[in-house]
């Protein structure tokens, strides 16, 4: 395959859902397209761009001739660019108010075509942003949708029509959270063995049959099929079964992923670098500062020996689990980095007891984001402490990093699960988070005959998404292929 076209010019408009998690993967599927001669419209939400000029200077976000950023509003009302959106009114928001501006900007850029910029060739959607599909169709430009989660999550998501059909969902009242009744096996999912109901992504543990959440992903997953294609960030390898299965309920399915490893293959190490200009601006649009201090923190550390603690860009919890969390990670006696988001804890900001801090800060490092990709791939992590968002999880995977599941919402559950009946690669907290467990756990996982069978899984894994991310593997094949599909069908 040619690296920059010669051909018609194509134009791909990148719409991520505006949080973290969703960011990341869209951004390096841009940059991939952008590298094999793509012009790339990359669009942000007015809030999330204010932030990342905040956090990166003004001109981060200038771009390049043929990589642009265009922004629009969420329809919440204007916030401090510090305070965190919260996500159902997000979700309900950005639904209920997205197609005028998402319809502007399309008209706008094919009003503006030159030399320089051609006319929109197609628009890859994240799934949860399916009100872009009748823009798309309104102005006959194929969309192709792009599902950020696992496939066993997606999957899960997709059945949640048949969840409310059956009569499963939502739950009758609360007593069927605690009367064994989310341990229901769902053993008509095709593609997924011994799913149980409590294995579902966590919306449906609700009694509400208006709940946002709910109702907005079974909303949004009965719509994939009207994409022209799904794009997902896995790799076969890793969920065959889910995907087979998939694959007869929906359009053509590009599984491309892990896509930071797919990057890495097909612009940092490619001919693309030196001409593409699009290595310089980073991988990354990160919504919080970066301390890398502790990528120097872990130079000085051995093989395998600190445990990362992470919850992601979402995760809030309670002043008590995140102490329950400081006295099991101090009693295990090992050496940790736990970055701690300034909104981590749900209403004021994080209080560790004194004494923790005390005790623990000759044996760890505390701040408040931090580059994870690099710090996954230090030799000095022996384990993750994860909430099990699917990029952490695909990040851990990537760099056989064995992990310590406690799952906070949506899919999360659904990764926590097959990380351990499925990869080998994962040990469950409970959501209930006690110190004594935490303690136990993280013991077992960086000394413990179980923590070692599950590095060495990790490893295996490590070395199967290499192999479907390099030269002729399964990713990087269908990614040629994606390629392919936009250059001659659309
Ligand atoms: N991330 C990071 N530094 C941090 C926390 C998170 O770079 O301190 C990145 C992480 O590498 C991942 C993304 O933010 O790519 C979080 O996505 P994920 O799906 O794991 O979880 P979410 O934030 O959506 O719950």
């Amino acid at each position: 395959m040619e690296s920059r076209q010669t051909i018609k010019p194509q134009h791909v408009v990148c719409i991520p859902f505006p949080s973290q998690g969703h960011i990341n993967p869209m951004f390096k599927l841009a940059k991939i397209l952008h590298a094999k001669g793509f012009h790339i419209t990359f669009v942000n939400t007015e809030y999330n761009h204010q932030r990342l000029l905040k956090i990166r200077g003004p001109h981060s976000l200038d771009g390049l001739p043929d990589f642009r950023y265009e922004t629009f509003p969420d329809g919440l009302p204007l916030s401090n660019i510090d305070d965190i959106q919260d996500k159902p009114s997000l979700c309900k928001s950005i639904t209920e108010n997205g197609t005028l501006p998402i319809r502007k900007i399309i008209k706008k850029l094919n009003n503006s075509v030159s030399s320089c910029v051609p006319p929109v060739t197609c628009i890859i959607s994240d799934g949860c942003m399916s009100f872009t599909l009748d823009v798309a169709k309104e102005m006959d430009i194929p969309e192709l949708l792009f599902w950020t989660p696992s496939a066993c999550g997606f999957m899960c998501y997709l059945h949640y029509k048949d969840l409310m059909e059956k009569g499963l969902v939502p739950l009758k009242d609360n007593n069927y959270l605690v009367n064994g009744y989310l341990e229901t096996t769902l053993n008509w999912i095709d593609g997924m063995s011994n799913i149980r109901l409590m294995d579902m992504p966590s919306f449906v543990r609700t009694t509400d049959i208006n709940d946002i959440m709910l109702n907005f992903l079974m909303r949004e997953s009965n719509r994939a099929s009207c994409g022209t294609s799904i794009i997902l960030n896995t790799f076969y390898t890793l969920e065959h079964s889910v995907l087979k299965a998939m694959a007869s309920i929906l359009p053509p399915i590009y599984d491309i992923g892990p896509l930071h490893l797919l990057y890495k293959e097909m612009v940092v190490q490619g001919d693309e670098k030196s001409d593409s200009g699009c290595y310089l601006m980073g991988s990354n649009l990160h919504l919080w500062k970066e301390d890398s201090k502790c990528l120097e923190w872990l130079n000085s550390k051995s093989l395998g020996s600190i445990l990362y603690v992470n919850f992601g860009s979402i995760t809030v919890i309670t002043n008590q689990q995140m102490v329950e969390f400081a006295w099991g990670l101090c009693n295990s006696n090992k050496e940790f980095l736990w970055i701690i988001r300034p909104d981590l804890v749900r209403g004021d900001t994080a209080i560790l007891p004194e004494e923790f801090l005390e005790k623990t800060k000759d044996r760890s490092f505390l701040t408040s984001w931090c580059p994870q990709e690099d710090v996954l791939g230090h030799p000095a992590i022996g384990g993750f402490l994860t909430h099990c968002g699917w990029n952490s999880m695909l990040e851990s995977i990537c760099n056989g990093v064995p992990m310590l599941c406690w799952p906070f919402f949506a899919e999360q559950q659904t990764n926590c699960r097959y990380s351990y009946m499925e990869w080998g690669i994962g040990l469950e907290i409970y959501n209930d988070v006690k110190r004594e467990d935490v303690t136990i756990l993280i013991i077992e996982l960086m000394d413990g005959e179980k923590g070692r069978e599950m590095r060495k899984n990790a490893q295996e894994w490590k070395v199967k998404a290499i192999a479907a991310t390099q030269k002729g593997g399964t990713s990087f094949l269908k990614m040629e292929k994606l390629i392919n599909e936009i250059l001659t069908r659309f």
